[in-house]
């Protein structure tokens, strides 16, 4: 409606934004998603990217870092790279941050390339912020309430106490999409309008690695052709109805709301 501040995607909504490939399609057409993600330390949070990635709608999901070979036990069909993202090959979509450390080259590299970048965690910290501003592609940031705060410069009290305000002042500061994590998901962009609300999600979710896989899945979608806004929101949809389903009440790991990605596109169709 006319002026309104937020709204909400429905099941409809979101059944019709789904990616899914027509009968002449091939793996190039849907969309290579890039990820970036996962160091020494945290090779794990490379591994939940990838799965989120392989299950968002992308036709392939090309990975760049040191965690090749945990990606590749897990999930074969990954296209791993010894290079860096800019030598890495063609994608559509970068997803950049989860579990990277101080990788601020791999950020840098991935900042100046002319597609779709989604931003997260220590990719968020590393980013500059002219960089993100002068990018002509859509950026999506998925920030926390923690790592959100951090690049406003306030405490974190502070935007949970009014998270739409602090998603709104991010997304005009950093001139990109805010996709801000926490009991409420919201999806700001730059030029105003209305905020997107997530209706979907549990408080299972909050759990480590969750926010990993909806970076992948995020990414994917927008290699997939989604806009930033539609891409943020449709993956906080479907991650928090995987969260939902793979939980029904009791307690899961981040892998296994990947694993139910699946069946919440099954349902959603
Ligand atoms: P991260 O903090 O990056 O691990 O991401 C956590 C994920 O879990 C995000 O998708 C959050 O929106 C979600 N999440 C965290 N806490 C809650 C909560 N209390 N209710 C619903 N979702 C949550
Ligand atoms: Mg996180």
């Amino acid at each position: 409606a006319d002026g309104a501040v937020l709204e909400a995607l429905q099941h409809g909504d979101v059944a019709a934004l789904l990616p899914v490939p027509g009968a002449e399609s091939d793996k190039y057409r849907r969309g290579v998603v890039g990820v970036a993600a996962g160091s020494a330390r945290y090779p794990g949070a490379a591994v939940l990217a990838v799965a989120g990635a392989l299950r968002g709608g992308a036709g392939a999901v090309r990975y760049v870092g040191p965690a090749g070979p945990a990606v590749l036990a897990r999930f074969p069909e990954t296209l791993v790279s010894d290079r860096g993202p800019r030598e890495a090959g063609r994608v559509q979509a970068w997803v950049v941050g989860p579990g990277a450390g101080d990788d601020a080259a791999a950020v840098t590299e991935v900042l100046a390339a002319d597609v779709p970048v989604l931003l997260d965690a220590d990719g968020l910290r590393l980013a500059d912020r002219d960089a993100v501003r002068a990018r002509t592609a859509p950026t999506l940031m998925t920030p926390h309430a923690g790592e959100a705060a951090a690049l406003l410069g306030v405490a974190r009290e502070e935007v949970e106490a009014a998270r739409l305000a602090h998603a709104r002042e991010l997304a005009a500061r950093y001139r990109a999409t805010v996709l801000l994590k926490g009991s409420t998901t919201l999806v700001a962009d730059p030029d105003g309008g209305p905020v997107r609300v997530n209706p979907t999600g549990t408080p299972w979710l909050a759990t480590a690695g969750s926010g990993d896989v909806l970076s992948g899945l995020a990414g994917s979608l927008l290699a997939a052709g989604l806009t930033a806004r539609d891409a943020g929101s449709v993956a906080a949809y479907l991650h928090g109805l995987a969260g939902r389903f793979a939980s029904d009440g009791a307690p899961v790991g981040a892998h296994d709301v990947a694993d139910a990605l699946p069946e919440v596109w099954r349902d959603v169709r």
